[in-house]
């Protein structure tokens, strides 16, 4: 497994995007590209040597992930996979190498992961990361898919996870339980935020969730989007019913 880091660092990138180079020569397959920045390109190319590229595979489509895959694709003439051509469940084989394609939507509507059985090993894009949390915000994240998805990826029992961002995780298991149980939390939080403090906007609500951890505009409206991906979960539910703009406990 060689790792090449993109040079797109941020707040919700770690240090940057990994990109994964897989297989063994002369064949070998890419998962994420990443976005389309000349100097990634070249570490790319650097790393693969004279090596074949059976297939470039992406995660999902957001634009720290998928851009690059047009321009390496040119230059090694290799296929690009992802969401729907690929499809849940579906095999690609490169050289020796066997994948299966795993449809686990949540933080995109497109989101495969990589299910590397010999080696009991999960490419998890952005659905699970090496550090922090991942972001499913509304309109594009849907909590309860989110959910349904790690719970999937737990049923795999991985014994290694190599995210989007930041390092592999080597307690697989635990990394997945703790991903789980925080988003569970934050919806506890959300539901008690209606209980005790009575029925607000989604913009009052954050503020009363998140007032305490978050600081500026920027990551203020994250948090909102974020709160009304989980508000959306309970609306659908019939936990939380909306009047006009104003989010109230169904009793
Ligand atoms: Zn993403």
């Amino acid at each position: 497994m060689r790792r090449v880091v993109a040079p797109n660092p941020g707040p919700y990138t770690g240090p940057g995007t990994n990109t994964w180079i897989l297989g063994d020569e002369p064949v070998l397959a890419v998962i994420d590209p990443g976005p389309d920045d000349d100097a990634h390109l070249a570490a790319i190319e650097r790393k693969l040597g004279a090596a074949q590229v059976g297939v470039i595979l992406v995660t999902h489509s957001h634009p720290d992930h998928l851009p690059l895959a047009e321009k390496l694709s040119a230059s090694r003439q290799a296929r690009v996979a992802h969401w729907p051509e690929l499809a849940d469940g579906d095999l690609v084989r490169v050289g020796q190498l066997e994948l299966q394609a795993l449809h686990t939507p949540g933080h995109a509507a497109d989101h495969l992961c990589f299910w590397l059985p010999s080696d009991r090993v999960l490419f998890t894009g952005d659905l699970i990361l090496g550090r922090g949390s991942s972001m499913v915000t509304y309109p594009e994240g849907d909590v309860a898919a989110y959910l349904r998805s790690l719970e999937r990826v737990a049923l795999l029992e991985p014994r290694m996870l190599f995210p989007g961002h930041w390092d592999p995780v080597a307690d697989a298991a635990g990394k997945i339980a703790e991903y789980r149980t925080h988003r569970l939390a934050r919806e506890r939080q959300v539901v008690h935020e209606l209980e005790a403090g009575g029925p607000g906007t989604a913009a009052v609500l954050t503020r009363r969730v998140y007032g305490r951890e978050v600081e500026g505009e920027e990551l203020l409206r994250a948090a909102e989007m974020t709160l009304r991906a989980h508000l959306k979960k309970l609306l659908d539910e019939g936990r939380v019913r909306l009047a006009g703009e104003v989010y109230a406990l169904e009793r």
